[in-house]
């Protein structure tokens, strides 16, 4: 199968998991320097990584149980555990980024049929099937991963993975305004098309139109050599 089906998915989720995990090394220094995401340092990704496993992890409680419970009681309330968790010692850090994981992996494990069937809604407030968390979270720990500007990069993705990200955050940007852009993938047989105007070209690499596509350093430029149009915020 191919595509965001909830096996691939599930697949994503775990393995996008131990790359987050790997990435991340437990030293002070390591953690207290920035990452590629403006003003956050490593552990501020991390905590947020970790937390965002706890609110993963209520979405899993909300369909096992069907009882309303949202990732986050508020935006404020998410961006004080940010900051927050980037302030605990790191063996703390450390400790609830791997429990976080563990407890979120085995609590999906416990899904039934029936409760992956079950209506969620999203931290962006989208009502979706409970099916969709894994890809939920295997997007976080993927694309998290990059951001700590450690050893992982978008091309160390899996291709399928990227793929269905793009269409993901192509869905998503359609619906909003933009710069009109075609974007023509070099190495796999896949094109997009953002906005509605007389579009710029813009081709490259999978890893380098995810990249650009979720709002991160990208070298993509148009076919006279111009940067590829600067897009509005992802999520
Ligand atoms: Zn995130």
């Amino acid at each position: 199968m191919t595509g965001r089906t909830l096996a691939n998915a599930l697949r994503w989720m775990k393995d996008g998991t131990t790359v987050f995990l790997d990435a991340v090394e437990p030293d002070d220094a390591w953690l207290s320097a920035a990452s590629r995401l403006p003003g956050w340092t490593r552990r501020h990704v991390i905590a947020h990584v970790a937390a965002n496993a706890d609110a993963v992890g209520n979405l899993v409680h909300w369909a096992r149980t069907g009882i309303p419970t949202p990732m986050y009681p508020s935006p404020e309330a998410r961006a004080a555990g940010i900051e927050q968790g980037a302030r605990r010692p790191t063996a703390d850090l450390i400790t609830w980024l791997h429990r976080s994981a563990a407890h979120l992996a085995s609590a999906i494990d416990g899904l039934t049929d029936e409760q992956w069937q079950r209506t969620v809604v999203t931290g962006q407030g989208r009502s979706v099937a409970a099916t969709e968390i894994p890809w939920l979270r295997s997007r976080e720990v993927y694309v998290h991963a990059v951001d700590l500007a450690a050893a992982v990069a978008f091309t160390d993705l899996p291709r399928d993975f990227l793929l269905a990200l793009c269409h993901d955050v192509v869905a998503k940007r359609v619906s909003t305004a933009g710069p009109a852009v075609v974007l023509t993938a070099t190495d796999v047989p896949a094109r997009w098309s953002l906005g509605t105007d007389e579009p710029v070209s813009v081709s490259g690499s999978l890893a380098a139109i995810a990249a650009y596509l979720t709002g991160r350093d990208h070298d993509l430029t148009t076919a006279d050599g111009a940067p590829a149009p600067a897009l509005p915020p992802w999520l």
